[in-house]
């Protein structure tokens, strides 16, 4: 699809084109441009100034199933809940404030 594109209109397209098939092709990479330009933007690179992290313990869902977990824990707390666990690296939220903007700037959201 480039060969109707100019030396100076790849230069004219710059990052923007660049964006464009890399969004296309491959996620992958999207996700990795997506980084440097929101860096560039000045938002955050980690979660591109939403200010939350989804948790990857329980998939940002915020319960877990039980299946091996549950027959490590024997408390009256899993007795209670026999279809699901809360998830307790993210405290059943499903995701975290994001470390990077919690401690660089505008600590008043969290
Ligand atoms: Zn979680
Ligand atoms: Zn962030």
């Amino acid at each position: 699809m480039l060969e109707h594109i100019t030396a100076s209109e790849v230069a004219g397209y710059g990052v923007g084109a660049l964006l464009l098939c890399a969004t296309i092709s491959a996620p992958k990479i999207d996700s990795f441009i997506s980084a440097s330009q929101r860096s560039s933007l000045g938002m955050c690179k980690r979660c591109g100034d939403l200010r939350l992290i989804a948790c990857s313990n329980c998939k940002g869902s915020g319960s877990l199933r039980q299946d091996g977990v549950f027959s490590l824990i024997t408390s009256d707390e899993v007795k209670s809940k026999t279809s699901s666990l809360s998830c307790n690296k993210c405290g059943a939220r499903g995701h975290f404030p994001c470390p990077e903007c919690s401690k660089l700037r505008r600590p008043k959201g969290f």
